[in-house]
């Protein structure tokens, strides 16, 4: 067993000790095999990529079969696998996490608004099953990584929209963790001046932090020992540079006045314990006015919960406290992702129901986009209820009715096109032009040039009422240009 799957298996198990890790071990090596020979922009053998994204997963303690996905996840678009053959060997859920991250993928790059619209469409399509985004946060977070490699212009394009649409994602699906770290990769090569600001500018307060927060978690330990009190960890954590930025720009450039640069967290057994450890920081040290958060009975918009609290030290330094429960502690690292962990059994109870709180959740998200990007926004979360999203060959995202036919999907992209469709080829099958289409489906129409007009028939089974207009009065225009002719 080579050194790279032990190291994979091993951060697996870590994570989660009764993991199956057979599937995984198959997934490395048909993945290594598959790619072989390819390589990565910057030389690496390709495989090196999914590999990564795995072990991203694998650190958000994410399941084995989602690791899986990410191992395979490039096999259908950069090789000559299908989905089928995958289905037959690792079976019908990885099959389908594979073609939900590679129909992401397809979404291709046409001009900022348009792109963005594309992609925002592409994600609540696949809203249907998280995972599918959650394994796209890891390949996209690897691809962040290695984009050194890439022409200055790649780097801003992939930044960008890392900071647009992954990470307002993220944080709409209170994973915070993976939030800060596409964060942090993006803004590097988003706005590199800026970025060089922060690093410098944070970097020595931080390392004289960092040692003083250590003296200071001792003291803590100490002080929580001594009181009964049973905690499971005490750590330290540094603010994202990202973060830090956009709240920098809040508060004048003024370093001084951010009290949050460095803190230190602390997770305790129950919520009872958090608020005993809240009293006993209070008595140790004296709070800031205004600072205390009780974000336990209040949670924020996307569920996180925690206790913060600022005081002042004896050395008269300012520091903020973190305390929580183990359970909400994975909620604001993993957000929706960490509910699935506790629970192994059947896939029901991965998979939230299409109903579930997405939809809900999309009117908030909604209006924090709107908030951001308001001519972004048309989107109407009853209108998208009974809609599907498929591409043309290049990959643009059409949305359609449900049950729409490639008739309708011919008069999305032009009137021209529908009058004259002759043919249609789904997922490069050829169908009856009153096919049902599918969400995610690949169609492309054939037109006949010598074509008069559309088939009034097609009115029996289109879907969209732009279809029906133009049917409707292009047949009558041909009926009255044939009853003129008779009565010249
Ligand atoms: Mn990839």
């Amino acid at each position: 067993m080579d050194n790279d799957l032990k190291k994979l298996l091993s951060k697996i198990k870590e994570q989660r000790p009764g993991a199956d890790l057979e599937l995984v071990e198959l997934a490395y090596d048909f993945a290594k095999k598959a790619h072989e020979g390819q390589k990565r922009f910057s030389g690496e053998p390709y495989f090196s990529h999914p590999y990564n994204a795995a072990l991203i997963l694998a650190e958000m303690k994410m399941s084995p079969e989602m690791i899986v996905a990410a191992l395979l996840h490039d096999v259908v678009e950069e090789t000559e696998i299908t989905v089928k053959d995958l289905e037959k060997d690792f079976g019908a859920d990885v099959a389908f996490l594979v073609e939900g991250v590679t129909k992401v993928g397809r979404v291709k790059y046409r001009g900022v608004e348009r792109y963005l619209e594309n992609l925002r469409k592409m994600f609540i399509a696949m809203a249907v099953d998280l995972r599918v985004i959650i394994i796209r946060f890891a390949d996209r977070l690897d691809n962040l990584r290695t984009l050194f490699v890439h022409p200055r212009e790649k780097q801003v394009r992939i930044a960008q929209e890392s900071l647009e649409i992954y990470a307002p994602i993220a944080n709409r699906l209170g994973m915070g963790e993976i939030k800060g770290l596409i964060e942090d990769a993006a803004f590097k090569y988003a706005l590199p001046e800026e970025y060089k600001w922060v690093v410098n500018l944070a970097a020595k307060k931080q390392a004289a932090h960092a040692q003083y927060l250590e003296k200071l978690k001792k003291q803590l330990e100490k002080e929580l020992t001594k009181n009964g009190i049973k905690y499971i960890f005490v750590e330290g954590r540094v603010k994202h540079f990202y973060s830090l930025y956009l709240k920098l720009l809040r508060y004048e450039r003024d370093l001084t006045k951010i009290h949050d640069l460095v803190a230190l967290r602390v997770v305790v057994n129950d919520t009872a314990d958090c608020y005993r450890v809240l009293g006993l920081i209070h008595q140790l040290w004296a709070p800031i006015q205004g600072r205390i958060k009780d974000y336990i009975a209040q949670p924020k918009i996307n569920g996180y919960q925690s206790l913060h609290t600022t005081v002042f030290t004896e050395e008269k330094k300012v520091v903020e406290f973190q305390i929580r429960t183990q359970a909400m502690h994975d909620l604001a690292e993993f957000g929706v992702a960490a509910h699935w962990h506790y629970d192994e059994k059947g896939k029901a109870s991965y998979r939230p129901s299409k109903e579930m709180s997405w939809v809900q959740e999309l009117s908030k998200w909604k209006k924090e986009i709107d908030a951001n990007r308001k001519n972004l926004e048309r989107l109407k979360v009853d209108v998208l209820k009974n809609r599907i999203f498929v591409f043309t060959p290049k990959g643009d995202v059409i949305d359609l009715p449900e049950e729409a036919t490639p008739v309708d999907f011919a008069y999305a992209i032009h009137t021209q096109i529908g009058d004259k469709c002759s043919r249609a080829y789904v997922n490069d099958i050829i169908v009856n032009l009153d096919h049902t289409l599918k969400n995610g489906d690949i169609i492309e129409v054939l037109i006949d040039k010598n074509r008069k007009g559309p088939n009034p028939a097609w009115l029996k089974f289109v879907k969209s009422s732009v279809a029906r207009t133009h049917i409707k009065s292009a047949t009558k225009a041909e009926r009255e240009g044939f009853l003129s002719k008779i009565l010249k």
